[in-house]
C-alpha cells in the first residue's frame, strides 16, 4: 500500500474515557475499542503513525490507589509518582495495543502495534517546577486539601469551582530519550510513545536519569515527536471539531484554517484556555514553524479522516 503520510496523532482524554462512565478498566476498554476503529481506519488509508495519549485521569487514579493501599498495609508502599506515570502508560498503551491489534486484523491489514515507555527529559531549571500548574487525580474538600499539603507536601489548587485537587508542575519536553527507537520501528510498526507526555526525567551531571513528579503535557510532546521523527503531519484529536475563536461566548466562530500569525494573534487575544485548547494550539504552532509547507490540524476523533482530507477540522500552516 503506498503510504500517504506519516502523522504524529495526539489522542485526548475522550478518547479513553466517556464522561459519566464509571472510571473502570472495563469501560476504559470500551472506549478504546472505539477509538481504534477510527485510528485503523486512518491506517488503512495509508497514513503511518505514532500516537500519543494523555494519562491526567489514569495517573491520579493510580496516585490515589498507592496512597490508599499504603494507609490499609504496610507491605503495600505508595510508589513515587513517575512510577504511577510509567504505570499509567503501560496500561493504557496495552489497552489500545490490543484493541487496535483486533480492529486491524478485522481489516485484513497486517500492522503490528507496540507500546514504548518513553522517557523524556525536562530541564531541572524549567520554571514550571516553581509554579505547579498541571491538576492530577480526584477532587478535595478544601479541609482535606489543606491537610495533604500539611502532610504530604502536595501543591493544591482549587481547580475552577469544581473542588480541590493536587497539581504538579508541567515542564516543557526537551528531549525524547528513545526517539532512536521509535525511529527505526515507524516504517513497520505502529508505535504507541510518550504515552501521558512521556514519563518526565532529569539529565544527572553523569549522563544518567531520575524520574520527577510532574506531567509533560501531552500535545506538546507530540509536537516534539512530530519534530524529532520529520512526520508530515501532527494531528491532535479531541472531542471538538473545530477550534473557535470567542469560545462559549454568543458569537463564537469556528476556525478552517488559520496560519501561523493568526494564530499567534488568537493566542495573544486569549481565545485560548490554558491547559486545554492552548497547549494545541501552541503544538500545532510550532510544528507549522518547523517544518513550512506542512500542516497540523485540530479535530475530533471521528472527523479524523476527514480532517485528513482536507474536508474538517481547524488546520494550521505557515503562510
Ligand atoms: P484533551 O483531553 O483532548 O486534551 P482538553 O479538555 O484538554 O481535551 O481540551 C479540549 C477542550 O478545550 C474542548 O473540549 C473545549 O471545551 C476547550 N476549549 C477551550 N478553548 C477552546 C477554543 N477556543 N475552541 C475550542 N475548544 C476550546
Ligand atoms: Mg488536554
Amino acid at each position: 500500500m503506498e503510504v500517504k503520510a506519516k502523522v504524529v496523532i495526539a489522542l485526548g482524554g475522550n478518547a479513553l474515557q466517556e464522561k459519566g462512565t464509571p472510571p473502570t478498566a472495563e469501560a476504559q476498554l470500551k472506549v478504546i475499542e472505539k477509538t481504534a476503529e477510527h485510528l485503523a481506519d486512518l491506517s488503512c488509508k495509508g497514513y503511518e503513525m505514532a500516537i500519543v495519549h494523555g494519562n491526567g485521569p489514569q495517573v491520579g487514579r493510580i496516585v490515589l490507589s498507592q496512597e490508599i493501599a499504603a494507609r490499609e498495609n504496610p507491605q503495600t508502599p505508595a510508589m513515587p509518582f513517575d512510577v504511577c506515570g510509567a504505570m499509567s502508560e503501560g496500561f493504557i498503551g496495552y489497552q489500545i495495543q490490543q484493541k487496535l491489534r483486533d480492529a486491524l486484523r478485522n481489516r485484513n491489514r497486517n500492522v503490528p502495534v507496540v507500546t514504548l515507555i518513553t522517557q523524556v527529559v525536562v530541564d531541572k531549571n524549567d520554571p514550571a517546577f516553581h509554579n505547579p500548574t498541571k491538576p492530577i487525580g480526584p477532587f478535595y474538600t478544601e479541609e482535606e486539601a489543606l491537610e495533604l499539603e500539611k502532610d504530604k507536601g502536595y501543591v493544591m489548587r482549587e481547580d475552577a469551582g469544581r473542588g480541590w485537587r493536587r497539581v504538579v508542575p508541567s515542564p516543557k519536553p526537551v528531549k525524547i530519550t528513545e526517539i532512536s527507537a521509535v525511529k527505526r520501528l515507524w516504517d513497520t510498526t505502529i508505535v504507541i510513545t510518550s504515552g501521558g507526555g512521556g514519563i518526565p526525567v532529569v539529565e544527572n551531571m553523569d549522563g544518567s536519569l531520575t524520574g520527577v513528579a510532574a506531567v509533560i503535557d501531552k500535545d506538546l510532546a507530540a509536537e516534539k515527536l512530530a519534530e524529532d521523527i520529520e512526520a508530515d503531519m501532527l494531528l491532535i484529536l479531541t472531542d471538538v471539531e473545530k477550534v473557535c475563536i470567542n469560545y462559549g461566548k454568543p458569537d463564537q466562530k469556528k476556525v478552517g484554517h488559520m496560519t501561523v500569525r493568526e494564530a499567534i494573534r488568537y493566542v495573544e487575544e486569549g481565545h485560548f484556555a490554558a491547559g486545554s485548547m492552548l497547549p494545541k494550539v501552541m503544538a500545532a504552532i510550532a510544528f507549522a514553524r518547523t517544518f513550512p509547507g506542512k500542516k497540523a490540524i485540530i479535530t475530533s476523533l471521528d472527523k479524523a479522516v476527514d480532517a485528513l482530507e482536507g474536508k474538517a477540522g481547524t488546520i494550521v500552516t505557515m503562510a
